[in-house]
């Protein structure tokens, strides 16, 4: 691991490591700690230290979906297929992210389910409860990615938010599509994250990627 040579990456400190067997393989778990004290997840299978186009996927913790299979969102079904992909690629990094809830908490998010139980969409839950439709920040992921001396990676993404922080920090190769298949409740989801996040949805998991240049365009013409 690099020693921290900016603010990011002095921003997170690492804390332990072990290999950690899993069903997709052997992953090198690993803990973070920000600069709040809050503990962030990373999983490497592979080497990926001084290596460039990594398939990578910042994932920020749910609970509902991932641990008591929620059928309300698709968190679940993208971290499962990451762990896949990157098992197929040979190499790859899982920042798995403490940001409960798109950062407003376990406690939030349950009150915005309640409202969403009577028919709201996930973004006006949120806004009637006045809390803020995403909190999430990428910056403690970036940063970890500058601690195992990741050159550059391909992310697994459909949001824009991500790509444009990856971007910013310097070590976007280009973008992979991760739209997965769900039931219909969490489809309702993925299409509000489109029509009202800007989610990007021109295709399935098997879709071409989406190269720098392309993403660039698309930024601009928003
Ligand atoms: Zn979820």
């Amino acid at each position: 691991m690099k020693t921290p040579e900016n603010n990011l990456e002095t921003a997170i400190s690492f804390s332990a490591s072990a290999m950690v067997p899993t069903r997709h393989g052997d992953w090198e778990m690993s803990t973070f700690h920000d600069a709040q004290g809050v503990e962030h997840v990373c999983l490497t299978h592979g080497e990926v230290q001084d290596a460039e186009a990594v398939l990578c996927r910042f994932h920020s913790a749910c609970m509902t979906g991932e641990i008591f299979g929620s059928s309300r969102c698709d968190c679940g079904e993208q971290l499962e297929a990451a762990f896949h992909r990157i098992q197929q690629a040979g190499r790859g990094v899982i920042v798995y992210l403490a940001q409960e809830g798109r950062g407003i908490g376990l406690t939030n998010k349950l009150r915005a389910y309640d409202v969403q139980n009577r028919g709201y969409d996930t973004v006006d839950a949120n806004r009637a409860l006045g809390l803020p439709d995403d909190l999430r920040s990428y910056d403690s992921a970036n940063a970890i990615l500058n601690l195992l001396g990741v050159k550059s990676v391909r992310l697994m993404t459909n949001n824009p938010d991500k790509l444009r922080s990856v971007r910013e920090a310097g070590l976007l190769s280009e973008r992979e599509p991760h739209l997965q298949p769900v039931g219909d409740l969490a489809q309702r989801y993925v299409r509000t994250k489109q029509h009202r996040m800007g989610h990007l949805n021109e295709g399935a998991s098997d879709a071409r990627p989406l190269f720098l240049t392309e993403f660039n365009s698309l930024l601009s013409a928003s």
